[in-house]
């Protein structure tokens, strides 16, 4: 039979993209660019599952069916690679050949950012979307199908069919086939081009989102930069090409709607962005692990009918790394497949010992559990022929861009099956380099506050820049007071110091843990003064708190800076989630590890415990994203005058010559920064409530357990709440810029959950008579 020329193959895949282009609401590109007859195959791609997107696709199909070239007359002069799938390519075109058995067999896709654009947005992780798919034929057409498994039921049940009734699965992306069968392996060629130069992350509409500009996919622009090929992993890096015809017009007048685009673009109606494509091998499916809400563990969230014996069909499982004992007898053994992070080499060469201690403090806790070098870290060679950016090398890569921040972000992909984590890519800005020079040589705007950025989402991590907030303060302060001198070894030691407790955090996210807002309440300000105690103990109980740097008001003691190992906390989560149990016995104890949750030094409280900007969830004193020590009002206090100590000696500051007045403007600035944080944190002391550790949120409560406790506050309320409006609110003189506070009203407060206090005091009915009905108060303290 006559087979079509490339341009009928071309022709025949447009009018389908163009039809199903018609036919989504939310196509990449116009309609109009997609119909452009200049455009190859794949100019846009189906970005749903209509049934209208289906039928077209598979209606262009149907109009090449039968007419493929022979196998060996689509390759021939190409380049094989052998690997995952067989790929060939021959100039900037790329086949992919899928083998009969590897048709309907499920597979991981991971898609990841690899370029930027000098801005957080249009993706702010490196890691975008991951999925479990398959390869469908549908007549001469080759379907990528996402699987959907967040609903199951036990195979082969009523209720297996039930669920597959019941959910749908996502077309991703979908092409003809490319070819006649192979004569004797009977496997097909597609065209990898038409099928991965599109649109699958999103991207038009990440930077939609971000810029209110209708950017469109442009596939006749887009190339494949980088092939990798592997028996477990078939890589493709890419260059994606974004365009708009028309910026749209500055309005007349200023509008609050109207969005500038990108800063940092030759022509800001074009621009590219990176990506990699993984398409793995997935693993055996791995025993999952149930989650406890005493602990905070990243979740893979499932709903499992194959039973009604439970109340809600949800399961949370840990999302955790495969960690099995080479020798499971030994007390202590290598692991059969270590977790090992590679250090991309665009990390600079002076960080990379910093951040390889950061990644291997959590050793330690592998240790506790009998595993030796769980954790490893390796280096990325200059000529190495892999990507840090593929689903098979868990990474930390160095990014810079415009924000004078120190953004760091440690996000995982794990099988929605079971919670095993199979990558993990953390990137880290470069604004860690210009902390200590930032002392002499000030050129950044104020970082814009990221709080209105948040959303409701438990993996969303700001600590890199709070943590340089926290770092910038500290150096400013020291540097005032004369103990440190700016741009010296010992200020560059404090940055590689709050660098490696950075490291530390988001190693920790990739491991599976989430933020846990209470652990810097576990030691007292006395034991923070206590040099010999912060050496051996640190200064809170764990790294995934956002710990404030410990600092010494004046003529105090000063103990440990920052966090220099992980904390109690962090040991007992790691156990959870990776201690080996039989099976027979891990309900049993699983349940005795999380059954610790009451000790004080194991405090959790999670990011909805310490709210997302203001909801009423947020109402726990004792969990605050920057706070430390045992008593959070104090440290509230403490920052106050450690803000005005700044303050005072910048009155006194005399530029050198050379120095500029911003300098001066930054350190008021970072003096207000921690006065407004006080000012959240001593807020929650009115009307908040304490959760207790020790309850389970969404389980019958048990005896006198409440899962949580109000907060009271003397009255008059009002008289509370005008003493936090007054320590917020700053005076000031602006002839000689001399900060003032208003006085400071009184807050009486009683830190105890109310059964405790009940409980705690047995003349309490006497007292309350005694003081003709009023409350009984506690100590008063001006805040
Ligand atoms: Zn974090």
């Amino acid at each position: 039979m006559p087979a079509p020329d490339a341009a009928t193959v071309a022709e025949a895949a447009v009018a389908a993209n163009a039809a199903t282009a018609a036919a989504s609401t939310n196509a990449a590109p116009s309609a109009g660019a997609v119909a452009t007859p200049a455009l190859a195959p794949g100019a846009a791609r189906p970005s749903s599952n209509t049934p209208a997107i289906a039928a077209a696709a598979a209606a262009a199909a149907a109009a090449v069916a039968g007419q493929q070239k022979p196998f060996a007359e689509v390759v021939k002069d190409a380049k094989e690679q052998p690997g995952f799938f067989n790929l060939y390519s021959k100039e900037e075109k790329v086949w992919l050949e899928i083998k009969p058995e590897q048709f309907d067999r499920p597979f991981f896709l991971q898609a990841n950012r690899t370029h930027g654009i000098g801005d957080r947005e249009p993706f702010r992780s490196p890691m975008l979307r991951s999925y479990i798919v398959e390869f469908h034929r549908l007549g001469s057409l080759v379907q990528l199908i996402a699987r959907n498994s967040q609903f199951f039921a036990t195979a082969g049940t009523p209720l297996a069919r039930a669920v597959r009734e019941s959910t749908s699965d996502s077309l991703l992306s979908a092409v003809p086939v490319a070819s006649q069968p192979h004569p004797e392996k009977k496997s097909i060629l597609i065209d990898a081009n038409a099928l991965l130069l599109a649109d699958i992350p999103g991207g038009s509409s990440a930077l939609e989102a971000a810029y209110h500009i209708a950017y469109g996919f442009d596939a006749r622009n887009s190339s494949f930069t980088a092939l990798h090929n592997t028996a477990d992993l078939t890589g493709f890096a890419v260059s994606a090409h974004y365009s708009v015809p028309k910026l749209p017009a500055a309005p007349s007048m200023t509008s609050p709607s109207h969005s500038a685009p990108p800063a940092h673009l030759e022509d800001e109606r074009s621009l590219f962005l990176g990506y990699y494509y993984s398409l793995a091998k997935l693993p055996e499916a791995m025993t999952p692990r149930v989650a406890d809400d005493r602990i905070g563990h990243f979740m893979a969230r499932r709903w499992d009918f194959s039973s009604d014996s439970n109340a809600f069909p949800e399961v949370y499982y840990v999302k955790r790394w495969r960690l099995e004992k080479k020798d499971p007898d030994a007390e202590m053994s290598e692991p059969k497949v270590p977790i090992v992070y590679w250090l991309d080499r665009n990390i600079p060469e002076k960080y990379r010992e910093t951040i390889k201690a950061g990644v291997l403090e959590w050793n330690k806790a592998f240790e506790k559990l009998g595993f030796k070098n769980a954790i490893q870290v390796e280096v990325q060679p200059e000529d190495a022929q892999f990507s840090t950016a593929d689903a098979r090398h868990a990474s930390i890569r160095w990014v810079v861009r415009d924000e004078p921040g120190a953004f760091a972000i440690g996000p995982s992909r794990a099988d929605p099956r079971t919670g095993e984590i199979l990558d993990a890519d953390i990137e880290i800005e470069d604004g860690w380099t210009r902390v200590p020079r930032r002392q002499v040589s000030e050129q950044f705007p104020p970082r814009v506050a990221q709080a209105a950025r948040v959303a409701r989402d438990t993996t969303f991590c700001e600590y890199g820049d709070v943590a340089m907030d926290e770092l910038a303060f500290a150096l400013d302060l020291l540097v005032a007071r004369g103990e440190i001198a700016p741009d010296s070894p010992e200020a560059e030691k404090y940055v590689l110091a709050t660098l490696k407790d950075v490291v530390t955090h988001e190693v920790g996210h990739t491991l599976g843990l989430q933020h846990n807002f209470r652990a810097s309440t576990i030691y007292t300000q006395k034991q923070l003064s206590d040099a010999s105690f912060t050496t051996a103990n640190g200064i809170g109980g764990s790294v995934m708190d956002y710990n404030a740097i410990n600092l010494a008001l004046q003529d105090e003691p000063q103990g440990d800076y920052v966090m220099h190992s992980i904390g109690p906390y962090d040991y007992w989560a790691i156990e959870y989630a990776y201690k080996p149990i039989a099976p027979a016995q891990e309900k049993e104890e699983l349940a005795k590890i999380a059954g610790r949750s009451g000790e004080p030094q194991l405090a959790f409280g999670n990011d909805i415990d310490a709210g997302f900007g203001g909801s009423a969830e947020g109402m726990d004193p004792q969990v605050n994203r920057r706070d430390l020590g045992s008593d959070p009002l104090d440290y509230a206090t403490r920052r106050l005058k450690l803000s005005r100590e700044l303050w005072t000696r910048l009155q006194d500051r005399r530029l050198k010559p050379g120095e500029s007045y911003e300098l001066l403007r930054r350190n008021f600035l970072a003096g207000l920064t921690q006065l407004s944080n006080a000012g959240m944190v001593g807020a929650k002391y009115v009307g908040g409530v304490v959760y207790v550790a020790q309850a389970h949120r969404r389980r019958p409560i048990v005896g006198r357990q409440f899962p949580f406790a109000p907060r009271v506050c003397a009255p008059p309320d009002r008289g509370s709440i005008r003493s936090l409006q007054g320590r917020r609110r700053v005076e000031r003189d602006h002839s000689r810029h001399r900060p003032v506070h208003a006085h400071a009203g009184r807050a009486a407060c009683d830190a105890r959950p109310a059964d405790e206090r009940q409980r705690g005091d047995p003349h309490r009915g006497r007292r309350v008579q005694a003081n003709q009905g009023q409350p009984r108060l506690p100590p008063v303290r001006a805040l």
